[in-house]
């Protein structure tokens, strides 16, 4: 049963309780709420007119308390989720009125806990008390900062992720991490390390926090029996949203990256007030969720498939009238919004889905694994049977949970058997060593076996741990007490509602005609009460006209500064064209134009690859000029160049760097100088005995003497000195054949 109608955003408004700053710096308050109507007034202080009223779903003034919000407005939205509706909570305001106070709170403080720590009680407790039910519950956190999505939940803080969409699940963060979390604890503890990473990416966390948007998501899945007796999952998605700051980013003045930052700082919040304005006019047939990352992602909080409830903050201040008035209106505009929430229920992308079909598949394996392992050691007993009688009954086919009793008692059969052996004293020792070799083969295998079953087994009990069941605490007397508790509190903020919105209609009668074609007793008395009624009239009257006067006013501020935005833009535009009339050749700017796309997603322009454009030929055929250059270059520079001189026409090494020769370090050779007898002494006995040949002829010395000459070279080389004279043989047979001295010793 799919429940779908359509239903508004819900509005309320917070007020900050006046700080101590604030009053000792003589400002005074100028916010009046009044919580039992629902109105909020706040009166100028310059000109004496009469306070703007609003009136809200509730409001909540400086006295209201964390677990007012929570049980009045909060709770409701988050029991819807339980049951599978997608809901949404935003706080919007100017920094500094208690958006994140609202949100998060102080978490170690039970009473000053915000809204999102308070959500983890009431799921887990709600799924704690749950009957024949299946939870799974996961989170994420995310930030959006100028225009970039940065996952709070991975190690690398420096990665941006994308806006996707796909028509079966609409638009989704791509590769955004999530975490199941089996209890409070858990869910705390990922907050506290988004929380952290959000601080690690910001220089100054103030600033950077006012000017972020941060988006807690909850995703709780649930299985349930339907009346058509079959398991049906139901998906609810959380979105828990603190806003950037709403204040107007001053003007800088600057024109260029700093103004483009401070638009894209603004960008996601204007975009807001834009749909929400496109939604509520009614004539509008397109909303432009596309214009920034954070109407996309939160689509259908706004106008869509969930409901939603926006806590718009204000501060009582006079210095913030402008701002607190600006977020008075964008929330009573915020108001008209209609949502269609519905049940969504068996979801393509139910994460418990495949939860349950690998849980049941593992369960299928295990079970398989152990009918055939069973089967084969039954087989392999009856053929091995030769050591121990077997004593074990087999009847029939056992139940899986005999499982493990099977393997134990493989074990001890096998230990048997092991000492079976080792105790026949008949075997020959050979034959023992075998036998116990295979044994030990088979424990192992067996070992093996049981370890891979407990792989599984703790696989499914993680899987089964994840998956969250009720139905422990049920006779808890304590929980049921706190059940009723609950239930009072829920009734009470009905009560609450109801007198809240009877009042209103009162009030809203008062405001219409109908009492005036009433008849009367008197004149008189007909004359009082129109007057009276008059009165009152001519007051709204002048309300209504002094708000037409302030919206234009308004109107005509913002058109001005967007005139004056427009101007700089066109200013720089016209500057760029310049640029690219002048310095940019036609023929390159067409060939850019004809390459260049939109992209949506990434709201940029791209260059499209050159390979896509007019082949993979363009791409390897290089620029005809270009040709043994590493770029292209006109003839006139290469003639330039080849001449010399201009070193504008060097293309490169416009530095000419000759190679650095290293000096020299060695000196040449010198001989050392050796008197000439000893060098004759020397050259006498380096002379081989072959060389004394009586019969030689003055060939055989040469030759002989040109060969030793080369070998002196090698081993020792000194120049002859010029006075030495070869010996001279001039009469063959004779004993002056010899030299006047052989060897060292002069004879
Ligand atoms: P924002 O997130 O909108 O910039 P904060 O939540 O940081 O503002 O609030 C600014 C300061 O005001 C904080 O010190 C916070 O504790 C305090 N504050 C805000 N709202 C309340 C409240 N309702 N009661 C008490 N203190 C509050
Ligand atoms: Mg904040």
């Amino acid at each position: 049963m799919l429940k779908s109608s359509s239903e508004c955003v819900k509005v309320v408004v917070r007020c900050r309780p006046i700080s101590e700053k604030e009053i000792s710096e003589g400002y005074e308050r100028v916010v009046d709420m009044f919580p039992e109507r629902g109105v909020v007034e706040i009166k100028n202080q310059k000109n004496g007119e009469v306070p703007k009223q609003f009136t809200f779903d509730a409001v909540y003034d400086w006295n209201s308390k964390q677990s007012d919000l929570y049980d009045e407005t909060f709770r409701p939205l988050i029991d819807s989720v339980l049951q599978g509706f997608n809901g949404t909570i935003f706080a919007y305001g100017q920094t500094g009125t208690g958006k994140t106070y609202t949100m998060e709170g102080v978490r170690s403080d039970p009473e000053r806990k915000g809204v999102i720590p308070n959500s983890f009680e009431h799921i887990f407790s709600h799924i704690a008390r749950s009957e024949n039910q299946e939870y799974l519950v996961r989170v994420s956190y995310l930030e959006i900062y100028q225009e970039e999505v940065r996952d709070l939940l991975v190690k690398d803080q420096t990665k941006r992720l994308e806006l996707k969409e796909k028509p079966d699940v609409g638009v989704y963060v791509k590769d955004l991490s999530s975490f199941v979390c089996k209890s409070v604890k858990e869910v705390e503890h990922v907050m506290t390390v988004g929380n952290q990473n959000r601080s690690i990416g910001a220089t100054n966390m103030n600033l950077h926090s006012s000017r972020s948007h941060a988006i807690f998501i909850i995703t709780i899945e649930h299985c349930e029996l339907g009346p058509d007796n079959k398991n049906h999952i139901r998906v609810g998605k959380l979105n828990l949203v603190d806003l950037a700051g709403s204040e107007k980013q001053k003007k800088t003045g600057t024109v260029g990256e700093r103004q483009k930052e401070a638009i894209k700082i603004n960008l996601s919040l204007s975009a807001l007030g834009n749909v929400i304005s496109a939604l509520v006019d009614g004539k509008s047939s397109h909303i432009p969720y596309r214009d920034s990352k954070l109407t996309r992602l939160l689509q259908d909080s706004l106008g869509g498939n969930a409901k939603t409830v926006m806590v718009a903050n204000i501060g009582p201040a006079s210095y913030n009238y402008d701002e607190s008035l600006t977020t008075l209106r964008y929330a009573n505009r915020a108001k008209n919004i209609k949502n269609k929430p519905r049940v969504n229920e068996d979801p393509k992308d139910a994460l418990l889905r495949e939860f349950q079909e690998e849980i049941a598949r593992l369960k299928s394996q295990l079970e398989t694994k152990s009918l055939k392992r069973k089967k084969k050691h039954r087989l392999k007993d009856e053929i091995e049977n030769k050591f121990i009688d077997e004593d074990r009954n087999v009847d029939g086919e056992d139940e899986g949970e005999g499982e493990e009793e099977f393997l134990k008692e493989q074990e001890t059969k096998l230990e048997a058997e092991w000492q079976a052996i080792m105790n026949d004293q008949n075997l020959i020792t050979e034959e023992k060593q075998k036998l116990l070799n295979e044994t030990q083969k088979k424990q192992v295998q067996l070992k093996k076996e049981q370890e891979a079953r407990d792989k599984v087994i703790s696989k499914i009990k993680t899987m089964q741990s994840k998956l969250l069941s009720g139905g422990k605490n049920i006779i808890d007397h304590t929980n049921e007490q706190q059940r009723a508790l609950e239930q009072r509190k829920q009734e009470i903020a009905e009560q609450k509602r109801r007198e809240r919105e009877m009042l209103q209609k009162l009030d809203d009668q008062e405001e219409t005609t109908l009492e005036i074609r009433e008849t009367y007793s008197s004149l008189q008395q007909e004359v009082e009460v129109k007057t009276r009624k008059l009165k009152k009239l001519f007051a709204k009257l002048q309300a209504v006209k002094g708000e037409i006067q302030d919206l234009q006013e308004e109107h005509s501020h913002e058109r001005q500064e967007l005139e004056q935005t427009q101007n700089e833009l066109t200013k720089e535009l016209k500057l760029k064209y310049l640029i690219i009339e002048n310095f940019i050749p036609s023929g390159e700017k067409n060939k850019i134009l004809s390459r260049v796309t939109f992209d949506e997603d990434d709201d940029q322009w791209k260059l499209i690859p050159l390979s896509q454009v007019n082949g993979l030929q363009q791409l390897t055929k290089r620029p005809v000029s270009a040709a043994g250059y590493r770029r292209p270059v006109s003839e006139y520079a290469k003639l330039a160049a080849a001449m010399g001189g201009n070193p504008r026409y060097k293309g490169e090494n416009i530095l000419q760097v000759e190679l650095d020769m290293p000096s020299r370090t060695t000196r040449e050779y010198d001989a050392p100088s050796v008197g000439p007898h000893v060098r004759a002494a020397v050259d006498a006995a380096l002379r081989g005995e072959e060389d004394v040949d009586i019969d030689a002829s003055v060939s055989i010395f040469q030759t002989d003497g040109h060969v030793r000459a080369s070998r002196k070279d090698r081993t020792m080389k000194y120049s002859r000195p010029k006075s030495w004279k070869r010996p001279q043989f001039e009469v063959p047979g004779t004993t002056s054949h010899f030299s006047q001295f052989r060897g060292l010793v002069p004879k």
